[in-house]
């Protein structure tokens, strides 16, 4: 089974339009060097259209988050899934620790974030990851059993055969401290076996994405890794140079 890399720039609450257009021109120089690797950016929403206009080829629109809602309403301040489609986003990030952590976030909620994606035929990229309290605890496979098993219930396997998942620990999110490639191999291989036990063609085809302080150095053995097919980037991302690099490493 070949996955093509996917490398995916969270570019969080980041950026501005000249600071994007600047970012964008200086990848564009580039993308010439990454052509078998696919690029996203996932800039603020504020950011999505401008930032559409300004793409460079072979690179792809994402946003970082959408409301779990269907249909428009009331609903002050959530963005409707098919409001992102007409800006020609293709992929949306559910599930960020960010959004687990800081804004309450439940399992069933990203679930449902997880299925207004697809209803608006937009690619979710479903985060998950444990905590360093989780880890030290041996809670990893469990945590990252209950975040998968919350989506499997709610939009059933076939739903990953449009998918893509990033394993982000939350201990190596910002904090400069990567996982290891022996350490993310491990928790890649055990979300790939989860879904092998529902549907093995599915497990095989999904893309899982390792993030948490990927960089142009640490990137190279973290993608030899045989469940790797990539990584959802950060701080990195916003530096043209540190972003094609890792792309460089995939
Ligand atoms: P980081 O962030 O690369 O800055 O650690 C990764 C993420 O939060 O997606």
């Amino acid at each position: 089974m070949t996955r093509k890399y996917l490398v995916a720039g969270n570019w969080k609450m980041n950026g501005s339009l000249k600071a994007n257009a600047e970012l964008l021109s200086s990848i564009a120089a580039k993308t010439g060097e990454v052509a078998g690797v696919e690029l996203l950016v996932c800039p603020t929403a504020v950011h999505l259209e401008s930032v559409g206009k300004l793409l460079p080829a072979g690179v792809v629109l994402g946003a970082q988050n959408l409301s779990e809602q269907t249909k428009a309403g009331a609903f002050t301040g959530e963005i409707l899934g098919s409001m992102l489609t007409e800006l020609g986003v293709r992929y949306v990030l559910v599930g960020h620790s960010e959004r687990r952590s800081l804004y309450g976030e439940s399992d069933l909620r990203v679930a449902e974030k997880f299925k207004a994606a697809q209803a608006q035929n937009l690619v979710p990229v479903l985060c998950v990851g444990e905590t360093l309290e989780e880890r030290e605890s041996d809670q990893t496979e469990g945590v990252l059993t209950r975040q998968l098993n919350a989506v499997i219930e709610l939009c059933g396997i076939d739903s990953f055969a449009n998918a893509v998942i990033a394993y982000e620990p939350v201990w190596a999110i910002g904090t400069g401290k990567t996982a290891s490639p022996e350490q993310a191999q491990q928790a890649h291989a055990f979300i790939r076996g989860l879904l092998s036990k529902r549907n093995a063609t599915i497990a095989g085809s999904i893309r899982l994405l390792y993030g948490g302080s990927v960089k142009p150095d640490n990137a190279n053995e973290l993608f030899a890794c045989a469940d790797i097919d990539g990584g959802l980037i950060g701080g990195a991302s916003l530096k043209a140079a540190d972003f094609l690099g890792i792309a460089l490493a995939a």
